[in-house]
C-alpha cells in the first residue's frame, strides 16, 4: 500500500477519500502544495493535488528529491503542472479525466438562472420583509442564442441542457461532435459565435492558445448586454478587459466559478481578512456579476467519482498496471 501526501485538504475531500480508501496511508494536509510545503512529501511516493496546488519545476524538483514517483491530480484540468519538469524528474502524472461532467454543466446553468432571474437578490429581499419586484426583471431563456466554446464532456452536456430549454445553440470547437450536430447544435467560427450569442459559456481547457480567449477584441465583438459564463478556468478571460466591458455595459451579466488569480483566495474563508486583490474586489461591486468560488465540481456524485478514480489511479501505479489516466 502507498503512502500519500494529500494537499489542500478540505473536510469533504477527507470524508470521501476515507470512505473509499482501501488501505493506502494518507497524510491529509490543509496547506496547498507550493515551494514551502513540498518538503512535507519527504519519504512519500505519491502526492495528491488539486486545481490550485502549484506543481512548477521548483516544486517538482523538491518532490523528486523527497522520493515522489507519482502525482495524482484529483481534478481534470492540469494547467498547473509543469509536465516537462515532471517527465524530466521521472514522476508520472495521473488525473481524473471525467467525474460527473453534469456537475459543472448544471452549475453553469445555475449561474445563468441566478443572474437572469436574480433569485439571490429576491431571497435576501424577502427575508428582510421587502416584497417589492423592482429591478428583478429577467428575460426568457427560451429562443435565446447560446454560444458554447468547447464542446467536450462538459460543454456537450451544457449544449444539450440549453437545447432542452429551447435555445438556439452555436458552438466553437476544433473538434466537431456529430452527435451534437444531429440534435441541432451548429458549429460556427469564433467570430460568428461571439457576434450572435446572447449568452457565451466557456468550456474549453486553459492552454497557451486559449489564455485570454475572451479579451478586449473578443468582448468588442459581442452583443451589447451579453451574458458571459465561465466555469472552466479563470485564465480564459482577461479580467481587466471584462471589468472595462462591464463598466461600458457591453457585458450585461458575468457569472464566474473560476478567476484568473483565484489561487490564494478561492476555497478559503477570508471573511475576517482584508481582501488584497483589487480586481476581484472591483468585480464584487457590480450588481450584475455573480462569483462562486470554484464549486462546479461539488456534488455527491462528482466527489464520489473523484475519490474512486484517484485511488484506482494510485493502486494501478502500485501494482504496475497500465496507467489509463496518465497525462503524457
Ligand atoms: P474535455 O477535454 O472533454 O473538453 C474540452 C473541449 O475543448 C474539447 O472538445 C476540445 O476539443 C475543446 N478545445 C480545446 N482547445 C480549444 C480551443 N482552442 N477552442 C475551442 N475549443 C477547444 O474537457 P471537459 O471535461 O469538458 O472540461 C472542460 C474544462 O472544464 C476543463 O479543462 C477544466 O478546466 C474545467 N473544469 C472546471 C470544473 C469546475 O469545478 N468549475 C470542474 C471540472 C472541469
Amino acid at each position: 500500500m502507498k503512502k500519500i501526501a494529500f494537499f489542500s485538504t478540505k473536510p469533504y475531500d477527507k470524508e470521501f477519500f476515507e470512505k473509499y480508501n482501501q488501505g493506502h496511508e494518507i497524510d491529509f494536509y490543509e496547506v496547498a502544495l507550493n515551494e514551502q510545503s513540498a518538503r512535507l512529501a519527504e519519504g512519500v511516493e505519491v502526492v495528491c493535488a488539486f486545481v490550485n496546488d502549484k506543481l512548477n519545476a521548483a516544486v517538482i524538483e523538491t518532490l523528486q528529491k523527497s522520493g515522489v514517483q507519482l502525482i495524482a491530480l484529483r481534478c481534470a484540468g492540469f494547467n498547473n503542472v509543469d509536465l516537462a519538469a515532471a517527465e524530466q524528474a521521472n514522476i508520472k502524472v495521473v488525473r481524473v479525466p471525467a467525474y460527473s461532467p453534469y456537475a459543472v454543466a448544471e452549475h453553469a446553468l445555475a449561474l445563468i438562472m441566478t443572474l437572469n432571474r436574480k433569485t439571490h437578490k429576491a431571497y435576501n429581499r424577502v427575508r428582510e420583509g421587502n416584497f417589492s419586484l423592482e429591478k428583478l426583471t429577467g428575460f426568457d431563456i427560451y429562443q435565446k442564442t447560446v454560444g458554447v466554446i468547447g464542446t467536450g464532456k462538459i460543454g456537450g452536456i451544457f449544449a444539450r441542457i440549453m437545447l432542452g430549454l429551447g435555445c438556439k445553440v452555436l458552438a466553437y470547437d476544433t473538434y466537431h461532435d456529430e452527435h451534437l450536430m444531429a440534435i441541432g447544435v451548429s458549429y460556427v467560427n469564433l467570430d460568428e459565435l461571439l457576434n450572435a450569442s446572447d449568452i457565451v459559456s466557456l468550456h474549453c481547457p486553459l492552454t497557451e492558445e486559449t489564455r485570454h480567449l475572451i479579451n478586449t477584441e473578443a468582448l468588442d465583438q459581442m452583443k451589447k448586454g451579453v451574458m458571459v459564463i465561465n466555469t472552466s478556468r479563470g485564465g480564459l478571460i482577461d479580467t481587466q478587459a471584462v471589468v472595462e466591458a462591464l463598466k461600458n455595459k457591453t457585458v450585461g451579466y458575468l457569472g464566474i466559478d473560476v478567476y484568473e488569480q483565484e489561487e490564494n483566495v478561492f476555497f478559503n474563508d477570508l471573511s475576517e481578512e482584508i481582501l488584497q486583490d483589487d480586481t476581484l474586489a472591483r468585480l464584487m461591486t457590480f450588481p450584475n456579476v455573480l462569483i462562486t468560488s470554484h464549486q462546479g465540481f461539488l456534488t455527491e456524485e462528482a466527489l464520489t467519482q473523484i475519490a474512486i478514480t484517484t485511488l484506482q489511479n494510485i493502486s494501478d501505479f502500485e501494482h504496475q498496471r497500465e496507467l489509463t489516466n496518465e497525462i503524457k
